[in-house]
């Protein structure tokens, strides 16, 4: 069968291999002069291709899609990717939160092992598709200067995030070309904005074991983890993590919770005691106990405290107060950043119309949607790529 996979990304080439091994003819097509692009700047230069956990953990990591991929994480799990990339020859490490990473560190070794799966496909690179149609049975392809037949097509063309990379959103016009609803692009794991004008002093500042709190349309969210500061904005894992479940919520309110392992009660003890051995002190000097150095002066800002006054001199008011804002330290939040700066885009192919045994249109035979351009996203942590994975194996199974 002759068959045509636009976007040589993770899941274009891993849905590529598996269907060249059962003797299908293959062209896969890329606007790039080579493959992969994405998967270059993935996991900071070193891929975080998936994660060592159970089918539920990976289940639990998907924001939106999960009950979509429930057939297809069972047919392709965490461990098939871990045996599979094992098996191309590439030497694996998991690190902090069962993340999988090529032993090299460098993202490339998985592109080149996903390249030597894909031997005996044919590369049709530099080649953007402009347009498809289906006519009869088949489908025709057409770029600037050529058209193409195939008897099966695969979108594999990504979402819309890091458009430089080659992913700019196509893959949503081929699917309405053929009918399909397009769930509204939205971005994911993204930055946070803050007005706050006191983020662009804080820039660089990392707060690891802080808890992030979020209340939304009558709902919370809590992650707990590492967060950064950007110009404007917050980063980091738990903010990119929260972003994805704020994108399309209103009446957003953020605050940080700067000692999530303790009570309210167990913090005013705490202050009770540090207040009471430094007494003669600055309140900076207790106050840097509690927080890194540059946070000291934002913090007592907040709280209209000079810095150097003296612990003495604190009413109980104005300790409660510092206790509070310990807890609830409140961010004023400015929107999230444009869908081209999210790790990965939400929406995407709806999913009511895509088979979710086979990733097969239900709309039109023989047309396949895998990886990022279905309405699925994911936590950080390896769970993307695995959703590439797991959809291209399902396609090609179903083709086979
Ligand atoms: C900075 C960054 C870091 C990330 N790190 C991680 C990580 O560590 N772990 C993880 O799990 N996930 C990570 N992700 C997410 C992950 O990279 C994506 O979810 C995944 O690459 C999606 O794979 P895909 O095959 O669906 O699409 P893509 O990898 O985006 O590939 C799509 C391909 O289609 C081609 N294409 C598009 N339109 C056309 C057209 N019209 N004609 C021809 N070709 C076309 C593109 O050139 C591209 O090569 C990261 C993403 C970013 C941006």
């Amino acid at each position: 069968m002759k068959i045509a996979i636009i976007g040589g990304g993770a899941s274009g080439l891993m849905a590529g291999g598996f269907l060249v091994e059962k003797g299908h003819e293959v062209t896969i097509f890329d606007a790039n002069e080579k493959c992969g692009k994405k998967i270059y700047i993935t996991g900071k230069g070193r891929c975080n291709l998936t994660n060592n956990c159970d089918t539920q953990t990976y289940l639990s990591n998907v924001v939106n899609g999960e009950k979509f991929m429930f057939s297809a994480i069972n047919g392709f799990s965490t461990a098939d990717t871990i045996n599979f990339f094992e098996g191309m020859g590439l030497k694996l490490k998991t690190e902090r939160g069962n993340r999988v990473f090529p032993q090299s560190d460098k993202a490339s070794d998985v592109t080149k092992a996903l390249l030597s799966h894909c031997k005996g496909c044919k590369f049709q690179l530099n080649t953007l598709i402009t347009a498809v149609v289906k006519k009869g049975e088949q489908f025709v392809l057409y770029s600037q200067n050529n058209q193409f037949t195939f008897d099966k097509l695969i979108i594999a063309t990504g979402g819309k995030s890091y458009p430089a990379t080659g992913s700019k959103g196509d893959g949503y016009k081929f699917a309405q070309m053929f009918g399909h609803n397009i769930i509204k692009p939205r971005p994911a794991l993204v930055p946070i904005k803050i007005k706050d004008k006191f983020v662009s002093q804080l820039e660089g500042l990392s707060l690891k074991n802080v808890s992030l709190n979020c209340a939304f349309n009558g709902k919370t969210k809590q992650m707990f983890g590492e967060m950064l500061f950007t110009a404007d904005a917050i980063s980091g894992p738990i903010a990119l993590s929260l972003s994805s479940y704020i994108s399309q919520a209103q009446h957003i309110s953020l605050s940080i919770d700067l000692k999530p392992a303790l009570s309210q009660e167990q913090l005013e003890a705490r202050l009770l005691r540090d207040f009471s051995v430094n007494l003669n002190k600055n309140i900076s000097h207790v106050i840097k106990g509690l927080m890194p150095n540059r946070l000291v002066e934002v913090f007592l800002n907040k709280l209209n405290l000079d810095s150097t006054t003296k612990v003495n001199a604190i009413k109980v008011e104005q300790r409660k107060n510092i206790v509070a804002h310990l807890k609830n330290f409140p961010l004023e939040f400015g929107g999230l950043y444009g869908v081209e700066a999210g790790i990965v885009t939400g929406g995407g192919v709806d999913l009511k119309e895509v088979s979710p045994k086979t990733m097969e249109s239900k709309l039109c035979e023989g047309l396949y949607f895998i990886g990022e351009v279905l309405d699925i996203d994911c936590l950080t942590g390896g769970f993307n790529l695995q959703t590439a994975f797991s959809t291209a194996y399902a396609c090609a199974k179903g083709i086979n």
